[in-house]
């Protein structure tokens, strides 16, 4: 079965002002549609194809003859996670289990923002910034283009697009305030909290 482009967990203009609904329709059905159809085309008849997304990252992670498929299929599945990282009126600090790791893990809520902005800011070009588990605790960490913690041994937990397509047509080049409106309006906890609990 060939891979499919997962629909919005929500409106297009669900996330306004802070993420148009014009930056999602290209997001969502212009630049994450693509990866799906360069992955189709890249695994067609081939062993992948029969495999899922995670299986297919996973086993051409690190290899040099297969970085068109792990790109492609790195960004599916990192832009199907990030979608469910947002929601409207979500953001500001967490509670309970999530609110608990990052205050072990970063000192306080603020610690943390501050940290996760950082990271999405320095991220020099293109690339993500995460929240991941590895090893029982929380950390911070970015990568570059298409790199996905799930070929790192972490578990995503939450995740920033800050490729220029994720917010060009509403920030322009002013990339620090997208990654504070994200923390600040948008992120989705719940999310955050499944994922941890599944760590
Ligand atoms: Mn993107």
């Amino acid at each position: 079965m060939a891979f499919e482009l997962p629909p919005l967990p929500y409106d297009k203009s669900a996330l306004e002002p802070y993420v148009s609904s014009k930056t999602l329709d290209f997001h969502h059905g212009k630049h994450h549609n693509t990866y799906v159809v360069n992955l189709n085309n890249l695994t067609k008849d081939t062993a992948l194809a029969s495999l899922s997304l995670e299986d297919v990252i996973k086993a051409v992670a690190g290899d040099a003859g297969k970085v068109g498929v792990f790109n492609n299929a790195a960004q599916v599945w990192n832009h199907t996670f990030y979608w469910h990282c947002m929601k409207a009126g979500g953001g500001g600090a967490p509670s309970g289990d999530v609110a608990s790791a990052i205050d072990s893990a970063f000192g306080s809520y603020d610690k943390f923002a501050e940290e996760f902005k950082n990271a999405c800011v320095t991220q020099f070009g293109s690339g993500w910034g995460w929240l991941v588990a590895e090893n029982g605790g929380l950390k911070i960490v970015k990568t570059p283009n298409a790199d996905t913690p799930l070929a790192n041994g972490q578990t995503a937990l939450l995740t920033c697009d800050v490729w220029e397509h994720a917010y060009y047509l509403d920030y322009q080049n002013r990339r620090p305030d997208y990654v504070q409106a994200f923390l600040d309006n948008l992120v989705n906890w719940d999310f955050v909290a499944e994922n941890l609990a599944s760590a």
